[in-house]
């Protein structure tokens, strides 16, 4: 069989990176005029390749609306190819949902097009998730092609294989081992086109399996090669029949791999091998706060706003967001490239990934009150008095869930109330905490009058919620008394904290003893402040060489209680710390000049909790390090548990060791755990990175790591720009994790239920039984005489009442973990999707309050697969080990 070398034009295209994405769009924009023009005036240059995204479309047609025909019959002839990607998004550090909502927006816009491409391209993905096979499956997409996360040198031989997922899927794997540049530019003259298309045979004959040479022609940000047509064909005249040269379609090469390639290896999990440069394995820590904002958008749009908006449309009231939800994820997909989310780019970059999180923020929150709102109106409200408030908390996990509440009341100046009793939705007293009081305005916003500001008394209350119903709400009846409310108030005694579940003790030196009452185990030390230098850079923690680790076990802390209600205890511990404030001069040591750092942690722990809740607040004012909190075990462990993609990892103690690591660190996605059977979980917010450290007895989660530049690696001359001093991470930060040990009663699904729940808490809106008596408007201005207060009817008036508590959706199963409650794209049926996060099958079990009439499984795109059978409002579905599961529910 003769070689046949399939040249494939592309560019890979990071939207921002050392460039601005205002920046590199001039570039992109140059480039697709160029294309235009080359392929209408070249019919002999068949084909490009767009890199894999659609969102490079949207930015140049701003520029370009004109050009919209054009491009789209290039597209539409298959000149020039599309998607299946929205964007190339980092896997480790967005969602699961994250990267489904990423396909079928890609999906979406090649469609209204006409034409989608159907090959998973992930060319310069830090590593891929192990749950890519199904998830490409998902979509109809039997391949992928992908340049990093294969260590082809060492461990593994074949550059075509089939991966396996975390599941039973299976897709031909291309891995790129030369890249996606290794036929980047060829050269024009004869001789040197054939000595260059003969150096990339020899290099990829290394490791051939079939006779088909994958030829990538074109690299970041590069323009097609205009003259290529004619190189190709004066390649074909010099060597006739003994060769084939296509210029064509990943799509194509992957065909005839596949025709060839008879009994290929099997590749099975999550594709992370390689050397720190090769994954930039750095990248897992860097900007933190990147890292700490994405994960407060992705629960806002995913555990929040779409969960809700079910509810409130199951119920009869509001209407589904539907615009803003598909404006809000594409608003925050476009901070989730991986030059972007890594937080490997320039500071400016950065700072413009801030402002549209806080734009997308301020959105989302607006989204999410309307909707939690016209649930809290929806609530029964008979036998409640004029002045009384009622406060609903969410709950948008599986699980019944409790949580440290606190709330907001305003009371009319004007009622004089002098004190306020609460009672739960069974009519119990609950007693609660008064955080502050003042006096303020209130402002009135209203459609049909003008503002106006309301003289209010200001309570900031905390109370613990307790049982909070699984996917739905419990509420709170506020009411204004003139007997004093029964709380009590904190009492300032010991450092102790102690539950059914749990007793946690402070150590002199800050450190926590915590005693797990289920399994006997008491985790010493817990809780130890471990510093480094970093001598890297944005992609890489460097060790400096002969450097020790500082820690803060020998420092003393102070400790103060600050809470203790009948459900919830609060400790509050303080370390006065002092760090060098960076690397010397030179970088060979760390500098004799020190900085304070004073570390605050709050300690909670709640009734019934399995958990304690610690939260870290610390001003960051050194530089080059990296800090990390220790957990250790008494014995070493075999591995690591990991939450991941709709996954949970369980990694051996070695995994990793065999590359040239600074850190063996690993990704983690809501939770780490040390032990396999028995050890202690870490859940998190955005704290991606751990490392199983002290020879395997010890977790370390990464706080923080500073570093200033993104290309710093050995060399004594400066970038000229790679001055980046936000990377440096400097101020004050508040870190969110909670420790649960946990033992043989416990799996990966009870403990990745659990970190979700944890994530996202719980959340509480409180509104005036009587509305209309906080009805304020300054009166129409131009005519005092006038002065009336306009007001329209309540849209929700006369519908059926909610009760005062109830769950919507009710999810059940040993292994099934919860991804997303939304409607389903392109259509009105809501969609559940949920994995199963054990290995071994399970049955799970879904039930709707509203009632099911008709129920299907469903593909990722949400297109139905087949009908299920639903029998008394209830679904009930077999799971296979780490499947990933869409069902559709017709209500009623
Ligand atoms: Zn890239």
């Amino acid at each position: 069989m003769k070689p046949s070398f399939h040249v494939i034009s592309h560019t890979h295209w990071d939207r921002e990176w050392y460039l601005t994405f205002e920046q590199f769009r001039f570039r992109l924009v140059d480039l697709i005029n160029g294309l235009i023009e080359l392929l209408e005036s070249d019919p002999e240059f068949e084909v490009f390749h767009l890199d894999g995204q659609t969102i490079v479309l949207e930015d140049y047609f701003e520029i370009h609306p004109e050009n919209k025909e054009r491009l789209e019959k290039l597209i539409r002839e298959g000149r020039i190819l599309i998607g299946p990607w929205y964007l190339q998004n980092d896997e480790y550090l967005t969602s699961g949902e994250a990267t489904i909502r990423n396909l079928q927006t890609g999906i979406t816009m090649s469609r209204q097009i006409d034409k989608e491409m159907k090959v998973g391209y992930l060319p310069d993905q830090f590593g891929n998730i192990s749950q890519i096979p199904q998830i490409l499956r998902g979509f109809g997409i039997g391949n992928v092609v992908f340049g990093r996360g294969y260590d082809n040198f060492k461990s593994h031989q074949e550059q075509e294989f089939l991966w396996e997922g975390a599941d039973d899927s299976r897709i031909t794997a291309i891995f790129m081992p030369n890249w996606y540049n290794n036929a980047q530019r060829i050269p024009e003259d004869p001789a040197k086109a054939l000595k260059t298309l003969k150096l990339i045979q020899a290099k990829i004959d290394e490791r051939k399996q079939t006779n088909n040479y994958l030829l990538m022609n074109g690299v970041d940000h590069l323009e097609a090669q205009e003259n290529l047509s004619g190189i190709l064909k004066g390649l074909r005249e010099t060597l006739g029949d003994e060769v084939e040269i296509l210029h064509t379609t990943l799509e194509e090469h992957i065909r005839r791999v596949e025709a060839e390639l008879l009994s290929p290896a099997v590749q099975k999990g999550e594709m992370r091998a390689g050397d720190d440069y090769h994954i930039l394995a750095g990248t897992l820590s860097a900007r933190v706060y990147l890292k700490q904002e994405n994960v407060k958008a992705q629960d806002l749009l995913e555990k929040w706003i779409e969960p809700l908006a079910v509810w409130a449309r199951m119920s009869g009231l509001g209407s589904y967001p539907e615009a803003y939800l598909t404006y809000l994820w594409k608003s925050l997909m476009k901070n989730h490239p991986h030059d972007s989310i890594c937080g490997c780019s320039q500071d400016e970059v950065h700072e413009h990934m801030m402002d549209r999180f806080e734009a997308l923020m301020e959105a989302g929150e607006e989204t999410l009150r309307r909707q939690a709102l016209s649930l809290l109106r929806g609530i029964n409200q008979e036998g409640m008095g004029d002045d009384d408030q009622l406060i609903a908390v969410f709950n948008p996990s599986t699980l019944p869930l409790s949580g440290w509440i606190e709330q907001c009341i305003d009371f009319l100046e004007k009622d004089s109330v002098q004190s306020f009793r609460i009672f739960n939705a069974k009519g119990e007293e609950v007693p609660y905490q008064i955080i502050s009081q003042t006096k303020t305005r209130k402002q009135r916003l209203s459609p049909i009058n003008l503002p106006t500001e309301l003289p209010v008394d200001r309570y900031t209350i905390g109370f613990a919620a307790e049982q909070v119903p699984g996917q739905g709400y419990t509420s709170y009846q506020v009411i204004p008394s003139q007997l004093p409310a029964a709380f009590e108030a904190p009492q300032n005694e010991e450092s102790k904290l102690e539950n059914e579940f749990l007793r946690v003790t402070v150590n002199p030196n800050g450190s926590l003893n915590l005693f797990d009452k289920i399994t006997g185990e008491t985790y010493e030390q817990q809780l130890i402040f471990v510093d480094d230098a970093d001598a890297g850079d944005l992609y890489v923690f460097k060790y400096l060489h002969g450097d020790k680790s500082l820690t803060s076990a020998e420092l003393r802390a102070q400790v103060q209680a600050t809470v203790t209600t009948e459900g919830y205890q609060a400790v509050e511990i303080g370390w006065q710390w002092e760090l060098p404030a960076s690397l010397a001069t030179g970088g060979a040591s760390r500098s004799e000049d020190k900085v304070g750092y004073p570390i605050k942690a709050m300690l909670g722990l709640l009734r019934h909790a399995r958990h304690l809740d610690v939260r870290i607040e610390l001003d960051n004012a050194a530089k080059d390090h990296r800090l990390r909190v220790r957990f250790p075990i008494a014995n070493a462990v075999p591995g690591t548990l990991a939450g991941g993609q709709f996954d949970v990892l369980r990694r051996e103690a070695s995994s990793g060791k065999e590359y040239v690591r600074n850190a063996n660190s690993q990704p983690n996605w809501k939770w780490a755990a040390a032990g396999w059977e028995q050890g202690m979980a870490v859940y998190n917010k955005g704290l991606h990175e751990y490392e199983l450290t002290e020879a395997d007895t010890a977790l370390d989660l990464t706080l923080i790591r500073s570093v200033g530049t993104i290309f710093g690696r050995p060399n004594p001359l400066p970038h000229e720009n790679d001055d980046n001093p936000l990377g440096q991470c400097q101020g004050i930060y508040t870190f969110e994790l909670a420790l649960r040990p946990f033992g043989a009663s416990d799996n990966a699904a009870i403990l990745a239920r659990e970190a979700e729940a944890y994530h996202h808490g719980l959340r509480s809106y409180v509104v005036p039984v009587r509305e209309d008596k906080w009805a304020s408007g300054r009166p129409w201005v131009q005519d005092s005489e006038i002065g009336d207060l306009f007001s329209r009817p309540d849209p929700d008036a006369g519908k059926p009442r909610l009760p005062r508590e109830a769950s919507f959706v009710m999810l059940q199963g040993d292994g099934a973990v919860l991804s997303a409650v939304k409607k389903r794209l392109g259509g009105s049926e809501i969609a559940v999707r949920f994995y199963n996060a054990l290995d071994v099958p399970t049955s799970a079990c879904l039930t709707l309050a509203a009632g099911i009439s008709r129920a299907w499984k469903a593909d990722l795109m949400e297109q139905p697969t087949e009908e299920l059978q639903t029998e008394n409002n209830t679904v009930t579905v077999q799971v296979k080990p780490k499947e990933i599961m869409t069902i559709l529910v017709q209500t009623g």
